[in-house]
């Protein structure tokens, strides 16, 4: 099988690659990835030399690249997206041409070839927020409030269109928050751990409200597999692991594994302005993906456990980003960063 991943220079895209490769034999897996400030060939070092595994950089607005290099291929993942919910507040445009066009690219392209499977990444966060102790199904509609959210649901009602219009079945999988290893540091779990480590506060938007289903990625990366070889076709599945903690929840639970409770707990939060827009709760039923056989293999403290103890042992991975030092890629990331 071989199987063209978009994105896969990216946080969960690296996860996905990793987890194919060490968990067969038989797969080749090209990944096309544009590099922007999130997709980091460092994310796949290990990779290099294995010769199952391929690197093209091109963006997937670009449809003559994409039919090229596609080719051949028995699948296609498509995780490439602008992923950043604060970035999109602050500048929504790059979002729509990435997350939009380049999904509309992708699904044409890959349809014209006639690529038998397409899997394409979207997020809860389309639903919109919802009140306990309701959970989002597959068929309720679309409710998306940042223009990230709007974009990734773009995509989404792009990929049904393909389906009905063109019968090309392109399965869509809406995933809770991921945390786990190689998360660029702008993001909530990353940049608190890493403030930490240097000593430093962690930014809480407002009250820490707002409920999150955190999902380790490695988790994340077999249910997606897991679609991709034996989901039906054309279908949408959500993935969660079903841990609902809230923001102040998820702090004092980082904060109390580097020893700081009480008043020193305290003393490391300075409370933000909350983000525009805040959803306050995601939540999807899982009972779909469940039944094909899915379900976290890590429970949420072990998973944290895990993280905290990679970004201790990988400085050298989330320094550059964090302080664009002897790296390319920019340093975008302050301890002030406020984040998805
Ligand atoms: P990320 O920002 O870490 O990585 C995105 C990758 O896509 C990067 O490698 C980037 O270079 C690449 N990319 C961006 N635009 C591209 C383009 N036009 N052409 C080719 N490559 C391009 O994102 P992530 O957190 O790994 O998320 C991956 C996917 O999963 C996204 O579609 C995101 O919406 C979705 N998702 C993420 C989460 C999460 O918690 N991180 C949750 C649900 C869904």
């Amino acid at each position: 099988m071989r199987i063209f991943v978009t994105g896969g220079a990216g946080f969960i895209g690296s996860n996905f690659i990793r987890y194919v490769l060490s968990h067969t034999d038989d797969v080749r897996i090209t990944n096309f990835d544009k590099l922007t400030y999130a997709g980091n060939p460092a994310n796949l070092a290990d990779l290099a030399d294995d010769a199952r595994y391929d690197f093209v950089k091109g963006d997937i607005c670009d449809g003559d690249h994409v039919a090229e290099a596609i080719a051949g291929h028995d699948a296609v993942v498509n995780f490439a997206a602008e992923s950043h919910v604060d970035r999109s507040i602050t500048g929504g445009a790059e979002f729509m041409v990435a997350n939009v066009v380049g999904a509309q690219t992708i699904f044409d392209v890959a349809r014209k070839a006639e690529i038998p499977k397409f899997l394409h990444i979207s997020t809860d966060e389309v639903y919109g927020s919802v009140d306990e102790p309701d959970s989002f199904v597959e068929g309720d509609a679309l409710e998306p409030n940042s223009p990230y959210s709007v974009s990734k649901a773009a995509a989404d009602l792009l990929a049904r269109a393909y389906r009905v219009t063109y019968d090309y079945p392109v399965t869509v999988t809406r995933t809770a928050n991921n945390f786990g290893p190689y998360h660029f540091p702008e993001k909530v779990i990353p940049l608190f751990v890493t403030n930490l480590i240097d000593g430093q506060q962690v930014p809480l938007y407002g009250e820490g409200k707002n409920v999150r289903d955190w999902t380790y990625v490695i988790d994340n990366a077999a249910a997606q597999w897991l679609v991709l070889t034996e989901g039906t076709p054309g279908e949408v599945y959500n993935v969660g692991a079903g841990n609902e903690i809230t923001n102040a929840e998820l702090t004092y639970a980082i904060l109390e594994r580097f020893g700081l409770t009480g008043d020193e707990a305290e003393e490391r939060i300075r409370r933000v302005q909350d983000r525009p827009g805040h959803d306050l709760r995601y939540s999807v039923d899982t009972t779909k993906i469940r039944a094909l056989g899915w379900e976290p293999a890590h429970s949420f403290d072990e998973a944290l456990d895990a993280t905290i103890e990679w970004y201790r042992a990988n400085e050298g991975w989330w320094r550059p980003l964090k302080e664009g030092g002897a790296s390319d890629r920019r340093g975008l990331v302050s301890a002030d960063s406020t984040r998805a």
